[in-house]
């Protein structure tokens, strides 16, 4: 067995690529590039080859000593023919990453979507280490999940299994991007948040984000926490609301597949401790009491690594 493998992790902000140990996990050397998805899907494939090269460039690794190139996008994924079926945050459609990158570099590649790998990460080297039971739940511009049931993935029919963030919370609620009205994603995402705290601000209520805030520029998860930090009214309004819709998406999944453990992972989370306590409190206390006293939550530990980590072990999936 060949020791390396490269990971990539595309998403709608930033790609992602690490030479992996396959042994220990770790990440030797690393590229960040930053995407824009107004470039095209052209723009977003020349980084991304760029990206390989120069992390051969700078480890000084042959081609012959990787074992596989593991890819992991923000979208929905043909995962036997490596193709990007649907990626709206990427702009890409019907797309044969496989090829493009097979005829490149003539190693074998893999390709899954961003929460698969990042939940693949997590099982091995971080949270999930030694459970085979557990879901994984990312929230970011999206709220996305994987399934990890007797220690493997659950893909489903169309291999789209664990589409948390479009669960139904209101039928009558906020649109979201899918078309569906009252999806999670439009009431639990950072996104989300962003959306009610414009909008807030925009009829004259007060904050302190205020005070981060620069003109043109997205509202950012440690904005976030740096306004709940300062007990700001209107951001811990919006986050708390948020974690209620969150709480109650996770008590749903706690009901249905009755996992071992939920790991909570992606920016929010990650830089807004208040959100992660109050949901974890409260999806405990929404859902049926025999899974409530069983459940575990942890947060992901891999943080930005746990998805380029995971896609060098997609080639262990088989397809
Ligand atoms: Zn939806």
């Amino acid at each position: 067995m060949k020791k390396y493998s490269i990971g990539i992790d595309l998403g709608g902000t930033k790609i992602l690529t690490a030479l992996v140990n396959r042994e220990t996990g770790e990440v030797i050397e690393h590229v960040k590039k930053k995407t824009k998805k107004e470039k095209g899907p052209q723009n977003i494939i020349k980084k991304m080859l760029e990206s390989i090269e120069e992390l051969f460039a700078s480890s000084g690794k042959k081609f012959d000593e990787i074992s596989s190139i593991g890819v992991g996008a923000a979208g929905q994924i043909d995962r036997e023919n490596g193709v990007i079926i649907a990626a709206p945050n990427l702009d890409c459609y019907d797309l044969n990453l496989k090829k493009i990158i097979f005829e490149q570099f003539n190693i074998p590649v893999f390709v899954g979507n961003d929460v698969e790998i990042a939940a693949i990460g997590e099982q091995k080297f971080g949270a999930g280490k030694g459970c085979n039971d557990f879901v994984c739940v990312f929230v970011g511009t999206g709220v996305g999940s994987s399934i990890i049931k007797n220690g493997r993935i659950i893909y489903g029919a169309t291999g789209t299994a664990g589409e948390i963030g479009h669960i139904i919370v209101d039928l009558n609620g906020r649109q979201c991007a899918c078309g569906a009205h009252g999806c999670l994603e439009a009431y639990a995402s950072r996104s989300a948040i962003e959306k009610r705290i414009e909008g807030a601000l925009k009829k004259g209520r007060k904050s302190c984000i205020l005070d981060y805030l620069e003109p043109g520029k997205a509202i950012t998860s440690s904005m976030i926490h740096k306004s709940v930090e300062r007990e700001d009214e209107l951001v811990v309004q919006c986050v708390t609301e948020a974690s209620e819709y969150l709480s109650g998406g996770l008590a749903s999944i706690i009901n249905f597949v009755n996992p071992e453990l939920i790991i909570l992972g992606g920016g929010l989370i990650e830089a807004v401790d208040y959100f992660y306590q109050k949901t974890i409190k409260k999806a405990r206390a929404k859902c049926l009491p025999v899974p409530a006293e069983k459940i575990q939550f942890k947060k992901a530990q891999l943080g930005d690594f746990s998805g380029v980590t995971g896609a060098a072990f997609l080639e262990d999936r088989g397809f």
